[in-house]
């Protein structure tokens, strides 16, 4: 684990998402990682679970060990109200269109990474405040999934994107067009909703933590791929 921001541990090299562990009264996790990730975060852990895990979305690389952690820690499990149905099993998986190789590809997988469902608990809306880490923000921006979200940290201007910026290689981008259900829609969510709020760091789902100048990088972003 590393030190991604005072107050934010990282767990390194999973094999799905980012996973982050939040300090505070009552400790909190934002994404989960893979199936495959679930050994090493409770070990990471040890006794400490989150009180909360906070899903950026649906994705199987984000919510893979939320099943587990859920029953291991009682955590309680926080997801935006569009993508809940999907995470607990009452709407299907793939409502994107996947190319023939890549839905191939998961079928062929399938049987080893099995979407666990999990009960949602909290069902969140854009505007909600998350009682854990001083006051997390909702930020409803459809686009990567019809219920991905940001976390904004207002005090301290962090941003915990999910996939809808990712920044792998150091190079910040937009969500992956392949597992999105509308990029011009996500492209959008971030240029109406985020690059109006103050923030130096964005804590992104892929990818190296961006510990300075993230708005501006981020205006950056948008402009060099002529989406300002
Ligand atoms: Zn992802
Ligand atoms: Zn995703």
């Amino acid at each position: 684990m590393i030190e991604a921001v005072p107050g934010v541990k990282m767990l390194e090299k999973t094999w799905g998402s980012n996973v982050y562990f939040l300090d505070g009264e009552k400790p909190s996790m934002v994404d989960a990682g893979f199936p495959l990730d679930r050994k090493r975060i409770i070990r990471a852990l040890g006794y400490d679970g989150p009180a909360c895990i906070i899903a950026t979305h649906y994705h199987l690389d984000h919510v893979g060990s939320i099943h587990a952690l859920k029953s291991h820690f009682g955590s309680t499990v926080a997801a935006h109200a569009a993508d809940a149905p999907v995470m607990e099993g009452t709407e299907p998986y793939e409502r994107y269109k996947l190319g023939a190789l890549r839905t191939v590809y998961y079928r062929m997988f399938a049987p080893f990474y099995p979407y666990e469902h999990v009960g949602v608990d909290v069902v969140l809306e854009d505007g909600d405040v998350l009682d854990v880490f001083g006051g997390l923000e909702v930020i409803h921006l459809p686009g990567h999934t019809d219920g991905s979200i940001a976390l904004y940290q207002r005090d301290q201007g962090i941003l915990f994107s999910g996939d809808t910026i990712r920044n792998e290689g150091g190079v910040l981008e937009g969500p992956p067009p392949q597992f999105s259900t509308g990029v011009d829609t996500a492209f959008n969510s971030i240029r109406d909703r985020l690059l109006g709020l103050e923030f130096e760091v964005i804590l992104p789902g892929h990818g190296e933590p961006v510990t300075r100048n993230a708005n501006a990088r981020l205006k950056e972003m948008l402009r060099g791929r002529k989406r300002l």
